[in-house]
């Protein structure tokens, strides 16, 4: 967290709901999304630099939504007038003690505008802001829920748009025989591609062995299983990773640092996969810090973020450097894009290297 920044008086919060249709709906093993209900928050400091920030709520993920990022943001708004904007950390702090437990997604907004309208000030790139290690990421893509048939064109597509590494989600309705079912699909598909399965912390214990054990049976070596057992099933989590010799991934697991710490000692999960929309990014960061203690693996994932809240994501990940897995794909599944700037794609190589400051992204016509 390299530059100091000068101090930058806070004019005005700004908040509006940023709907954005998709292509497909987005399934998990909890539930689906037609389109994005996110919000975009607008910071206005007093020299009139200007930051933006998204909150992606997911209410199937953890029952986060829109409307109340939009009342916890609202909200905010009015004591903000005035306050330095380099103070981030503290304004998220009173924000978050204010707004309760469940407001990962507004407190990344509220962050992202601020830092970014700081950073942009500046002339500094957030990445760099983030440590500037790096400025590329692999990302994989998602075959979300679906028929066979349907994930085995999602496979193809993922390899003709020249992306390697597959997320599929699993343990949707129809159990193990289902899943194998379009897993098998996907092999046939993409045989050589590494492939991530995320159960999204919605499989028991003895449906979770089952499919270890078909996966076994079919030859089939997953790169990370991704929270199948329910989040607070740590000790399943670490008997998974030991039965099946496959590294283990935490997810809905851990949300905050204290999260992340009691898997580590719980011998929980080879990987945490961290996103800012689970508490903001100052716990993120937090989150980082305990992993690396650890020698826990990182994996930088999202909600149904658009490229605004994906290239910050980018931006910290490739910043702070150590991360084996990224999972920024959602952009790719919106039908439309509000926005102008943000990462580079080429096949599924992401750029962050010709951002400049901040995290580039402005609104279309803003
Ligand atoms: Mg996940």
């Amino acid at each position: 967290m390299a530059s100091a920044l000068r101090p930058a008086s806070v004019r005005s919060l700004r908040v509006v709901p940023l709907n954005i249709p998709l292509r497909v709906p987005f399934g998990i093993s909890r539930g689906s999304l037609d389109f994005a209900a996110n919000v975009l928050a607008t910071v206005e400091l007093s020299d009139g630099t200007v930051g933006y920030g998204e909150a992606a709520p997911f209410p199937a993920y953890n029952g986060e939504t829109q409307s109340a990022a939009l009342e916890q943001l609202a909200g905010a708004a009015s004591g903000i007038a005035g306050r330095d904007a380099t103070d981030w950390k503290g304004i998220s702090a009173e924000f978050r003690a204010r707004a309760g437990s469940a407001c990962g997604a507004a407190a990344c907004a509220l962050e992202t505008a601020l830092l970014d309208a700081v950073t942009r000030r500046e002339g500094v790139p957030l990445w760099r802001y983030f440590g500037g290690a790096g400025t590329e990421l692999e990302t994989d893509m998602t075959v979300t829920t679906g028929t066979p048939e349907e994930a085995g064109r999602a496979a193809l597509d993922i390899r003709r748009r020249g992306i390697r590494s597959i997320k599929v989600k699993v343990g949707g309705p129809g159990g193990a025989n289902a899943d194998m079912a379009r897993i098998s699909a996907i092999v046939e598909a993409a045989p050589d591609s590494p492939l991530i399965l995320d159960g999204n912390a919605g499989i028991g214990r003895a449906d979770a062995w089952h499919l270890v054990t078909a996966l076994k049976s079919r030859g089939i070596s997953p790169a990370l299983l991704e929270q199948w057992l329910p989040k607070e099933d740590l000790e399943g989590m670490r008997a998974l990773g030991l039965d099946s010799g496959w590294k283990v991934a935490a997810d809905e697991s851990v949300t905050t640092a204290a999260d992340a710490l009691a898997v580590a000692r719980a011998g929980a999960a080879n990987v945490i996969n961290i996103k800012l929309m689970k508490a903001g990014i100052v716990e993120a960061l937090e989150v980082v810090s305990v992993a690396r203690k650890a020698g826990i693996g990182l994996m930088i994932g999202g909600n149904i973020e658009s490229i605004l809240a994906m290239t910050v994501s980018a931006c910290f990940a490739a910043g702070q450097g150590g991360f084996a897995f990224a999972d920024l794909d959602t952009p790719l599944f919106m039908a439309e894009n509000p926005f102008d700037g943000g990462y580079s794609m080429e096949g599924g190589l992401i750029s962050v290297a010709h951002i400049l400051s901040g995290h580039g992204v402005v609104p279309l016509g803003a």
